[in-house]
């Protein structure tokens, strides 16, 4: 093949008038139409001057012409570059400057502001729709509806992915068209992805999860996705029985089961819902199983490789797990310290290795070669476990565990308990420094609307549940916990703001 992922992905469906997207007011694109709009886009990327391998960056709201523009760069043989929307100016100029993209697609709205930010840089910046001052998708329509294909190999990059800046600085993942079409390919098989299905996609499209898993895996089916521009409760139900999948973060999930239409009725048709990109509590999975019968399917996987594991399609979908490493991936457990592969049941640093792993960070060598090991094993930076029927179990990041005299402590497992107490929203637990322990344990709690939690009921709730050297010595109570923009919580940021309550004077 000329261009794997074009062609597996994109070509193949030429001249198809299935529907490819359905909007929300019903509207549908089918795949011929989509395919001529990306071609479109293809022939003015390269009239604009762009090459295959060079980057163009896109920060756009979700639209179909936003997907398009995926295709039109693997078409093109461009290095897609999506970027978060809620990115700030000096998050954006990192971004630009560190991928040394050639174009930066914005909105209409942000295209002042992106032309500060890439001055200087050598970035073109274009808006994706009209602004009347000549946007990206007029200057598509005047280009033919076919684009010869550039040819790349299996090992060119398709993707440049920034990690969603959790534990520190994003950093830029390297994927190949392998990585993203051996994922993609294993991922139609194990959920039994087929040209029927209609997957309700309600997830932001600059994020792995929502480009690659929910769109690649539609891609390759041949299936159809309703296409929404982000989750709403109201427009999930409206839609939900015309679907027959949806993928989804832990939240989109609980705000569903706040919603007391959602229930056995309203999913029905649905075959399929999955869970990933955060811990599903096992609480919400029972709790849904109950009110709808479905098990969610959770799965585990990350920016740098794609999926790792997921739970079974057939068979038990065990809450608390995320299930067995996909066919094709090789995953163990080791010593963070050795490196030595632990017996199973021990919990230690989760490495993998596959056709998914990605090809390194963008310009960071010292980065890469730190978490890519010469014999292809990747050190996630979680940490976790194989239980004994080899489900893989994650227990938190490798960076928020907590050493507290000599004892590894593992913050989830207090989390449990605090978030369980009365009038606890949710918790963070995070290592401190302490003269004495080296770290020593401290519970960040945020307050269900209108409560006050009983401090001291917490802490001997606590005392009771855990054993001495896990018990908070301190809870600091929040109105909120800080989150990036994935709405992951950033205890680095905790810890920098606490990291002196021990300190002697
Ligand atoms: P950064 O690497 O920049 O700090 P990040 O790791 O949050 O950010 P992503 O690649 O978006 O960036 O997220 C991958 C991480 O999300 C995984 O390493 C893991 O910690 C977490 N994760 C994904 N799926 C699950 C899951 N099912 N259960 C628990 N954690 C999960
Ligand atoms: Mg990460």
């Amino acid at each position: 093949m000329a261009n794997p992922l074009y062609d597996t992905l994109f070509g193949r469906h030429a001249g198809s008038d299935a529907p490819f997207l359905i909007l929300p007011d019903g509207a549908e694109v089918s795949y011929d139409a989509f395919l001529q709009m990306a071609a479109r886009i293809a022939g003015h990327l390269a009239a604009s001057g762009l090459e295959p391998g060079d980057r163009l960056a896109a920060q756009i709201a979700k639209s179909p012409e936003a997907l398009a523009l995926y295709a039109a760069c693997a078409q093109a043989g461009v290095v897609f570059l999506p970027l978060n929307t809620a990115y700030t100016a000096s998050e954006l100029a990192y971004f630009i400057e560190n991928s040394g993209a050639s174009m930066v697609v914005c909105d209409a709205s942000g295209r002042e502001a992106m032309e500060g930010i890439a001055k200087g840089q050598g970035a073109r910046v274009e808006t994706l729709n009209g602004d009347g001052s000549g946007s990206l998708m007029e200057g598509a329509a005047g280009r033919p509806a076919r684009f010869e294909t550039a040819t790349r190999g299996e090992e060119d990059l398709a993707a440049l992915l920034y990690t969603s800046g959790t534990t520190g600085r994003s950093k830029g993942a390297m994927l190949s068209q392998k990585n993203l079409l051996s994922n993609a390919e294993v991922l139609v098989r194990e959920w039994r992805f087929t040209a029927d299905d209609v997957l309700l996609h309600c997830l932001p499209i600059f994020h792995t999860h929502g480009l690659f898993v929910a769109s690649n895996v539609t891609l390759m089916a041949g299936g159809a996705m309703i296409f929404l521009p982000k989750f709403d409760v109201d427009a999930v139900m409206a839609h939900l029985p015309r679907a027959t999948t949806m993928m989804g973060v832990p939240t989109f999930y609980t705000r569903l089961l706040d919603d007391a239409r959602f229930d056995k009725d309203a999913t029905r048709h649905m075959r399929l819902f999955t869970s990933g990109s955060a811990p599903l509590l096992a609480e919400t999975h029972d709790r849904f199983r109950d009110r709808t019968g479905h098990a969610i399917l959770e799965r585990y996987g990350m920016t740098e490789t794609n999926m790792n594991t997921s739970n079974p399609y057939d068979g038990d979908r065990r809450a608390g797990t995320v299930g067995f490493p996909l066919p094709g991936v090789e995953l163990k457990v080791t010593d963070p310290e050795t490196g030595e592969q632990l017996p199973q049941g021990e919990v230690g640093q989760l490495e993998v290795r596959g056709p998914n792993v990605f090809q390194g960070y963008w310009q960071m060598p010292e980065k890469t070669a730190e978490e890519l090991r010469e014999d292809g094993f990747f050190i996630t930076g979680d940490l976790g476990l194989i239980d004994s029927q080899g489900y893989v179990q994650i227990v938190g990041r490798g960076k928020d565990l907590i050493i507290s005299g000599g004892y590894n402590i593992y913050p989830k497992e207090i989390e449990l308990v605090l978030d369980e107490q009365p009038g606890v929203l949710e918790s963070a637990v995070i290592g401190v420094p302490h003269p004495d322990f080296g770290e020593t344990v401290v519970g960040v709690l945020v307050p269900e609307p209108g409560k006050t939690p009983d401090e001291a009921a917490i802490m001997s709730a606590a005392g009771e549940a855990l054993a001495r050297f896990k018990h908070p010595r301190k809870l600091i109570v929040l109105d909120e916990l800080p989150r990036n923009t994935m709405g992951k919580v950033q205890k680095n940021i905790l810890r920098e703001r606490f990291g002196d309550l021990f300190a002697t004077a």
